[in-house]
């Protein structure tokens, strides 16, 4: 019988994985890897290494829960060393628990080695810093979607009045209603508040407003799956703490013998938000 590892993938840059979680990938006999974690990882792997996609297309699952559970358990019957590849942490929602569960049950030896989590990950990367002196002092990371699919019933009062940074994953899809039920519950409605989608993704979207708008701001800059929003004074900070798209740009020998005038591109690339560094 061989070993099945958890490894999480970070939250989708896939520079954003430990060293640990590489080397397992590297050693790995067959992955099984989800819609959240890089493609990108899988050129690590050996030439012989198995890989199975296992996550979502669209909306439906392309295996459910439970046959995902078996192929694990097969391919450590077939195997020495499984991968079970995960966005972010394998223990931050995404069912990473019940899978150790499962496999523990049926005999098979498990490590898991532990991601960064979008959830804080996400937030970062658009200017946000979960915790902050004077604006928030602690977080709360929950799903905004039940199993059902259905708004999870959560504390929405105690969310309200509390002065932590709020992060609601699974939560693209519901964010009227959770707007909704905070301010029904004494929130001020002009709390900042970010929706971040594809977060440390090159494709990475923000929309920064407040709890009254932000359901409006998804709408029309057409943010996708996946997605967070975070609710709370921190949000406020986006724009002047940003933190995507630092890119560096090496302009003379790259682009600019093939194009011609300097000064042109580089003002259009540093009004991209980019960081250009020209070599003359
Ligand atoms: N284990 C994962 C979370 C799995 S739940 C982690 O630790 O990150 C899936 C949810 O995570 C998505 O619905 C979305 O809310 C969030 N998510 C994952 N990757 C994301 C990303 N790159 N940008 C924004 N949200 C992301």
């Amino acid at each position: 019988m061989g070993t099945v590892c958890l490894v999480g993938a970070g939250p989708g840059d896939e520079k954003l994985i430990t060293i640990k979680g590489l080397e397992k990938i590297r050693c790995a006999d067959c992955i099984l890897y989800d819609r959240l974690s890089s493609p990108l990882l899988l050129n690590y792997a050996k030439d012989n290494c198995e890989k199975i996609f296992v996550g979502k297309t669209g909306w439906s699952p392309s295996m459910n829960q439970s046959e995902i559970n078996e192929l694990m358990y097969n391919k450590a019957k077939q195997y020495n060393f499984v991968v079970r590849l995960k966005g972010g942490d394998p223990y931050v929602f995404g069912r990473g628990g019940e899978e150790t569960e499962y496999l523990i049950k049926r005999g098979i030896q498990v490590e898991v080695v532990p991601g960064i989590t979008s959830a804080i990950a996400g937030p970062l990367s658009a200017g946000i810093p979960v915790t902050h002196r004077g604006k928030a002092s602690g977080f709360r990371v929950v799903t905004a979607s039940d199993k059902h699919g259905n708004l999870t019933d959560l504390d929405y009062k105690s969310m309200a009045k509390c002065n932590e940074t709020l992060i609601f994953l699974m939560s693209l899809s519901k964010i009227q209603q959770i707007s909704d039920k905070l301010v029904e519950n004494g929130c001020n409605k002009n709390i900042p508040a970010a929706v971040i989608s594809c977060a440390t993704m090159p494709t990475e979207k923000k929309v920064v407003g407040t709890l009254s708008n932000i359901y409006n701001l998804v709408l029309e800059n057409d943010l996708e799956s996946p997605s967070l929003l975070v609710v709370g004074e921190v949000a406020g900070l986006s724009n002047l703490f940003d933190n995507h798209n630092k890119n560096i740009c090496v302009t003379k020998n790259i682009l600019l013998p093939k194009i011609g005038d300097d000064s042109k591109i580089q003002d259009e690339l540093i009004n991209k938000g980019f960081c250009v560094d020209a070599f003359k």
